[in-house]
C-alpha cells in the first residue's frame, strides 16, 4: 500500500520535497532558494610611479598597480564575486584586457556594468564583504570613502558593504610590497516577480 495519496505522490515525483517537510523547514527551503553566493579573488603587481587606486579611491603612495584598467584590485575581486553569484563567468570574460575600450578605465564603471548584468539576471545584492592584503600604505583612513563609492556604484546601502584590510606580516608577495591581493564574497537575492 502506498504511503502517499495520489496527489502527494505526484508532487513528490515532481521534486516538491518541501511539501513533506514540517512548516518551519519548508519556509527555510523556499527562502534559501532565493539566495545565491559568489566569491572573487584578484591580484595586481605593484610598480613605482603608477597611481594607486583601491575601492574607487586614489591613494597617495609611491607605487601603483600594473594593469590594463586602473588596476583597482578590490573592485575586480568584487565584480568577480557578483558575477560568480549569478554564474555569469568572470570580469575577464565581460571586460577583456585585450580591448581598447577598457584601457585605463575607471573600475567603478566596470562595477556599474557588472551590476547591470546581475540585475538583468534577476538578482539584487544583499551584502558584500571584501578583504585587501597589502603591506603598505595603511588604508584604514580610506575605507569609509571606499564603502561609499561602492555603495553608490552598486545602488545599495553603505551598511551592506564591508571592506577590511590586512598586512601579511611581511610574508609573501604582498608582504614584500610586490603586489596587492583582494578577496570578496557577495550574497544576492532573486528580485520579486512583478
Ligand atoms: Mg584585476
Amino acid at each position: 500500500m502506498s504511503l502517499f495519496t495520489d496527489r502527494a505522490e505526484s508532487a513528490f515525483k515532481k521534486g516538491h520535497r518541501h511539501l513533506f517537510l514540517p512548516l518551519p523547514y519548508t519556509i527555510f527551503v523556499l527562502t534559501m532558494k532565493n539566495f545565491r553566493i559568489g566569491h572573487g579573488y584578484d591580484v595586481h603587481r605593484l610598480a613605482e610611479g603608477l597611481p594607486l587606486r583601491l575601492g574607487g579611491i586614489s591613494i597617495e603612495h609611491e607605487k601603483g598597480c600594473v594593469a590594463h584598467s586602473d588596476g583597482d584590485v578590490l573592485i575586480h575581486a568584487l565584480c568577480d564575486a557578483l558575477l560568480g553569484a549569478v554564474a555569469l563567468g568572470d570580469i575577464g570574460l565581460h571586460f577583456p584586457d585585450t580591448s581598447d575600450e577598457f584601457r585605463g578605465i575607471d573600475s567603478l564603471i566596470l562595477l556599474e556594468r557588472t551590476m547591470q548584468l546581475v540585475r538583468k539576471a534577476g538578482y539584487t545584492p544583499v551584502n558584500v564583504d571584501c578583504t585587501l592584503a597589502l603591506q603598505r600604505p595603511k588604508v584604514r583612513p580610506y575605507i569609509d570613502s571606499m564603502r561609499q563609492k561602492l555603495a553608490t556604484a552598486m545602488g545599495i546601502d553603505v551598511n551592506c558593504i564591508s571592506i577590511k584590510a590586512t598586512t601579511t606580516e611581511h610574508l609573501g608577495f604582498e608582504g614584500r610590497e610586490e603586489g596587492v591581493a583582494a578577496w570578496a564574497v557577495a550574497l544576492v537575492t532573486a528580485n520579486d516577480k512583478p
